[in-house]
């Protein structure tokens, strides 16, 4: 057989195969600790292929694939999309203070509704 193949699934990232082949992410700036739910990786395989490698992946939610969060008081760093002066949508990076966010969705900062 030229081509085989042994397609595995993990259903997260605890499970096994879940970082085959994902490198730890380096510390990012003022950033804390690894995160804990993607343990510094920043992504997982949803499904890899343990021949040929070839994978799918899921960023994480908790750290938006940095790999890294932060601990502290610090203001959250959150990437936004808001309308400029001239009417063009451009990225921004939004602070959100770290006790305006729950512990198990910080993520979700990323998620306010808009004042309307
Ligand atoms: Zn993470």
């Amino acid at each position: 057989m030229a081509h085989g193949s042994n397609i595995v699934h993990p259903s997260g990232p605890d499970a096994p195969h879940a970082f085959d082949i994902i490198p730890l992410k380096p510390r990012n700036g003022t950033l804390d600790a690894r995160c804990p739910v993607c343990h510094g990786y920043g992504e997982w395989n949803t499904e890899i292929d343990l021949v040929s490698f070839r994978c799918k992946r899921a960023v994480c939610p908790r750290c938006l694939g940095a790999g890294w969060v932060e601990t502290g008081s610090d203001p959250i760093s959150v990437p936004d999309i808001e309308l400029s002066s001239e009417g063009h949508p451009q990225w921004v990076t939004n602070h959100v203070r770290r006790e305006d966010v729950p512990e198990d969705d910080v993520a979700g900062g990323t998620l306010l509704a808009p004042d309307v």
